[in-house]
């Protein structure tokens, strides 16, 4: 019989999915690596276990423990899947702009869930950052996962989803694309591509809002960039350590108004139902048009599943409040 032991064995080996419609205007080949099919719907099963197990074997994880993360959703749904079958207990705090239903799907999965308020600097007593450590130092047997710190985030990248891309186009990768929020996706699988060929280019989608690209391009961290912005899972009002700035070659911006319509264009043109950085990510591939010619192979990560999206960018009502239809 050919069985998994439990849900943590379907982690990882997603497929490559060629983009058809969408991407015609382009000379090259453009493929996906489609990261729903993870048994939580997204990227973030693959750290959440690997963060799990790194804090396990050096003891900052005891059995019976209780997890407390910061996330906006899909770590969490990774990291509740691997403490239900490994024994733990999850808190999870959530700033109140993400979707109603990434929030009904974690307590779903048996967390425990914080919501703090958006527009508050990160320094903020009321901050998700700040009340996630506050719960970390207060809950007696827990452990604070701080996926934008944890170098166990991107090492899982490095591992399993960097290798995959690797094999899975036979080497013949020139261009990697991926939306970056902890960065851990971009620097994991950014640093085991490059290993492999130093000529494979790096480029990481941010958006109108977050610090990243500008950071990048001029090495200051410029608190003017930073505004509230729609756009969820990418973009942020800090320099996680998971950033490698020195493995990405570039950072395109994608609007809000931009990623809310691709992510619709992925499901009515390539019958791609996806999550909202997909669509962030997908149209930041249409604007790096002039970087690519006709023979290269450019891969770019779809992070997470439409199921979560059906109450903003897949419901027309709230598109047209937001003025991103007629
Ligand atoms: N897209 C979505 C939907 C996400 O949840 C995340 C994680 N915040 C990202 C993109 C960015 O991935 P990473 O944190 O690895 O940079």
């Amino acid at each position: 019989m050919d069985y998994a032991k439990n849900i943590l064995e379907t982690i990882g080996n997603t497929p490559l999915v060629k983009l058809n419609k969408l991407t015609e205007e382009l000379p090259c080949l453009v493929l996906s690596k489609y990261e729903t099919f993870n048994p939580g719907n997204s990227v973030k099963d693959r750290m959440a276990l690997k963060m799990i197990e790194d804090a396990e074997a050096d003891g900052r994880l005891k059995p019976g423990g209780t997890i407390i993360e910061g996330t906006s959703g899909n770590t969490g749904m990774g990291l509740a899947l691997a403490a239900i079958v490994k024994g733990y207990k999850c808190i999870f705090v959530i700033s109140d702009k993400q979707s109603k239903e990434k929030m009904d799907i974690l307590r779903a999965v048996g967390a425990e869930v914080v919501v703090c308020p958006t527009d508050v600097e990160p320094t903020d007593p009321r901050s998700y950052y700040s009340v996630s450590k506050r719960l970390g130092e207060e809950t007696p047997n827990s452990w604070y996962v701080n996926q934008y710190d944890n170098p166990s985030n991107a090492k899982a990248h490095y591992e399993s989803t960097g290798p995959e891309i690797w094999k899975q186009t036979d080497g013949k990768i020139t261009h990697f694309v991926v939306g970056v929020g902890t960065g851990g996706t971009i620097s994991g699988v950014g640093k085991y591509l490059k290993e492999q060929n130093p000529n494979i280019k790096v480029w990481g989608i941010d958006t109108y809002g977050s610090v990243f690209k500008k950071y990048h391009e001029t090495g200051v961290f410029d608190e003017n960039e930073i505004y509230p912005y729609v756009t969820e899972g990418i973009g942020e009002d800090i320099l996680p350590e998971n950033v490698d700035f020195s493995i990405i070659d570039g950072f395109t911006k994608v609007t809000d108004k931009d990623a809310a319509v691709y992510t619709q264009l992925l499901a009515k043109e390539e019958g791609m139902f996806l999550g909202n950085s997909a669509g962030a990510a997908i149209k930041g591939v249409l604007q790096l048009k002039e970087h690519f010619t006709k023979d290269d192979v450019v891969v770019v990560l779809f992070h997470d599943h439409g199921s979560r999206y059906v109450g903003k960018m897949f419901n027309n009502d709230w598109m047209r409040e937001m003025g991103y239809i007629d």
